[in-house]
């Protein structure tokens, strides 16, 4: 970069690394979290019918009605406790500008990078606090970090990418009591898990959870996702949000999905099913050690170096994330794909550990 240039930028930008997508073209791509069956036809159709003519040279609807009356109903809330955003990506960066710019941000790590790296580009400052054993948030060493560092907000994921382990909501409603902040709960795989801290939003105001279309409802190329939260919480955030950051198109595939719900629920079941199975198989290898996931993916150990396993994979044809890190030495995480997807990854680690590279 040229350094006038770098000279004029923040500061907290200079030495930012940008989130990194790697493209490979023709590979079995267990790397994004992704639904991996192909979009049902059925439903696609019944996009095609709602997009009219309007979708396309109207501006949308900026505050999404019916599209939030139809969430709130899946959800079982009132629509006013409803935003949605261009993914569940855009709705933490705006819950940062909201809350955070300026100000101290607690995150449970190892966990999804995008809220560090929307701490600093919101102007927050992110501190990460560290998950104990088997990646759980602890409550009391969590409590202590968001009071000594006086933390506006802080942010932990349930089922956590990429541990694939599930807060429980007594442990999230001890945050709620005993901490004044708002309380980030990231649900994009609650559909895998089956279970959700919804239960606690009538009562405390200051609880905001993250949903997305993005993962059990394949959509992540359409970018829908929304929050749940109090009316004051969802007030605040508007103050931010573009005026028109959902498209048309997308409002009216997601209003789809959610009118097609029983094909999605199959595929869930099937992914977790897939889930489990690929589990015990992954433990049976010698020398790899799965963690328990609820989501649709997970985390693995080998005793080879993370990058070495991450090529040795792709050359055979297998996408999936390398997450190494102090936080997770030697891991990576693998999507549940399509069953024979999974045989496929299975048999390529094997080759890979066989052969060392
Ligand atoms: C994938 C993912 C998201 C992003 O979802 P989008 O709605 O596609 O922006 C958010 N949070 C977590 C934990 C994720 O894994």
């Amino acid at each position: 970069m040229r350094p006038e240039i770098e000279a004029l930028m923040r500061p907290v930008l200079r030495d930012m690394v940008p989130y990194h997508v790697p493209v490979h073209a023709g590979v079995i791509k267990l790397d994004a979290n992704e639904n991996p069956y192909p979009f049902p036809t059925a439903v696609r159709d019944a996009i095609w019918a709602a997009a009219g003519g309007e979708t396309f040279n109207r501006y949308p609807d900026g505050a999404a009605r019916a599209l939030r009356d139809a969430l709130a109903d899946y959800a079982g809330v009132a629509p006013g406790n409803v935003l949605v955003g261009n993914g569940s990506d855009e709705i933490i960066l705006n819950l940062l500008l909201t809350f955070g710019t300026g100000r101290r941000v607690l995150i449970a790590a190892p966990t999804f990078g995008m809220y560090r790296l929307h701490s600093l580009v919101a102007g927050a400052e992110p501190v990460e606090v560290p998950r104990g054993a088997d990646f759980a948030v602890e409550p009391d060493a969590f409590l202590a970090a968001a009071r000594a560092q006086n933390a506006q907000m802080v942010f932990l994921c349930s089922p956590n990418n990429p541990t694939g382990n599930v807060t429980p909501p007594a442990d999230i409603e001890r945050l709620l009591r005993e901490y004044a902040g708002i309380v980030v709960v990231d649900e994009a795989y609650a559909e895998f898990a089956g279970t959700s801290a919804v239960g606690l939003l009538s009562r405390y105001p200051r609880l905001v959870l993250l949903r997305t279309f993005s993962k059990a409802f394949g959509l992540a190329g359409l970018r829908v996702g929304y929050m749940l939260a109090g009316e004051d919480v969802v007030q605040a955030v508007w103050r931010v949000k573009q005026p028109f950051n959902v498209n048309a198109f997308s409002q009216a595939a997601a209003l789809a999905v959610l009118g097609n719900q029983d094909v999605f629920r199959e595929q869930i079941e099937a992914i977790c099913r897939a889930r489990d199975d690929l589990y015990s198989r992954l433990e049976e290898l010698p020398g790899v050690t799965a963690f328990p996931s609820r989501a649709n993916f997970i985390l693995f150990r080998t005793p080879l170096p993370a990058g070495g396993v991450y090529e040795g994979l792709l050359r055979r044809g297998v996408l999936v994330r390398n997450v190494d890190g102090p936080l997770l030495p030697g891991c990576l995480r693998v999507t549940i794909g399509r069953p024979e997807e999974n045989t496929r990854f299975l048999d390529a680690l094997a080759d890979v550990l066989r052969t060392g590279k």
